[in-house]
C-alpha cells in the first residue's frame, strides 16, 4: 500500500497518509485545516530505517545488488 506524504502549504505540517482503496485523499492539514499538496518523494522510503527501499538500483545502475549497504565498496 502506498504511503503518500503531504505538506501545508499554511503552516508547513507535513505527514504520512497510507492511501487505501476505499479511502479518499486528504483535502486539509490536519493541524489548521488549510490545503496541502502531496509531496513527490512519498512512497520511496522506507518509512522505519530511513533506507531507499530501490536500493537494489544502486549507484546509478539498473541491475539488482547484492548488498546495498556495501556496493560498488561505499558505504550507504
Ligand atoms: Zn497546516
Amino acid at each position: 500500500m502506498p504511503i503518500y506524504e503531504y505538506q501545508c502549504k499554511q503552516c508547513n505540517h507535513t505527514f504520512e497518509h497510507l492511501q487505501l482503496n476505499t479511502d479518499l485523499p486528504p483535502q486539509s492539514c490536519p493541524e489548521c485545516g488549510q490545503a496541502i499538496e502531496k509531496l513527490m518523494s512519498a512512497g520511496s522510503f522506507n518509512l522505519n530505517t530511513g533506507t531507499d527501499v530501490s536500493a537494489g538500483t544502486c549507484c546509478g545502475q539498473h541491475s539488482p545488488c547484492d548488498s546495498p549497504k556495501h556496493c560498488c565498496g561505499m558505504s550507504h
